[in-house]
């Protein structure tokens, strides 16, 4: 009987489905094949329809929207994200980021982008959770598109409360936090911003009105989910 490292190292490391738990089989990250299959795709629902584009409409002007998958209150998505953010998982958005590059690098409404930018967390935050939850997944969008990645464009000013801790009217108020361009950025570019799941839309609206202020700047948006 002859055992390979890699099967010694699972009998103590097991890796397992952040979906169901089970342990993953040879070629399977993250998730097994049965909860990937199962997985709420979006990107190509969003792409013959307005869903998406309807948040922004008569409050930001938008070239494209795209998200990788339907986010729901409970269930796999929800969970992933939630590691991501909260229990250190940063693959994770390795792991949505490669998907989502493939979507995108064969999606002819995002040949023309130049520059990818996530949406920034506090500093405050990002001391706390010692990563931005959406860097990895923009810079994996970033190579996929070939082109640049610009990580500290944006800073966030205002700290606000953990999500989940407000409730609908203050997650709406545009008031709560905002977003400043702490780099010079070359005019006449398509940006693309990036978010993790986008909810109301504010967030997103904020950051691309203030890149909007570079002269002729146009933006397009891509997340990992978009809230139903
Ligand atoms: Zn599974």
């Amino acid at each position: 009987m002859h055992f390979w490292i890699s099967d010694f190292v699972n009998l103590f490391y097991p890796e397992t489905c952040i979906g169901c738990e089970h342990s993953l089989q040879n070629g399977e990250k993250m998730l097994c094949v049965s909860c990937r299959s199962q997985l709420p795709v979006a990107y190509q629902d969003l792409r013959d329809n307005d869903k998406m584009m309807e948040l922004f409409y008569a409050r930001v002007p938008l070239e494209n929207v795209t998200s990788l998958l339907y986010y729901e209150k409970i269930g796999t998505v929800q969970h992933m994200i939630h590691q991501l953010k909260y229990q250190k998982q940063e693959e994770i958005g390795t792991f949505l980021g490669v998907w989502m590059a493939a979507y995108m690098a064969a999606d002819t409404r995002f040949d023309d982008v130049d520059l990818v930018i996530p949406v920034p967390v506090h500093p405050k935050r990002l001391r706390e959770r010692g990563y931005n939850q959406v860097t990895k997944f923009s810079q994996c969008i970033a190579d996929g598109l070939k082109v640049r990645f610009h990580e500290s464009v944006l800073v966030k000013n205002q700290n606000t409360k953990k999500q989940a801790q407000l409730n609908q009217r203050q997650r709406s108020n545009e008031t709560q936090q905002t977003y400043q361009i702490t780099e010079e950025i070359e005019p006449g570019q398509h940006i693309l911003l990036v978010d993790d799941v986008v909810t109301t839309g504010t967030t997103l609206t904020l950051c691309a009105r203030e890149l909007l202020k570079i002269p002729h700047t146009r933006i397009s948006i891509a997340t990992m989910g978009i809230s139903v």
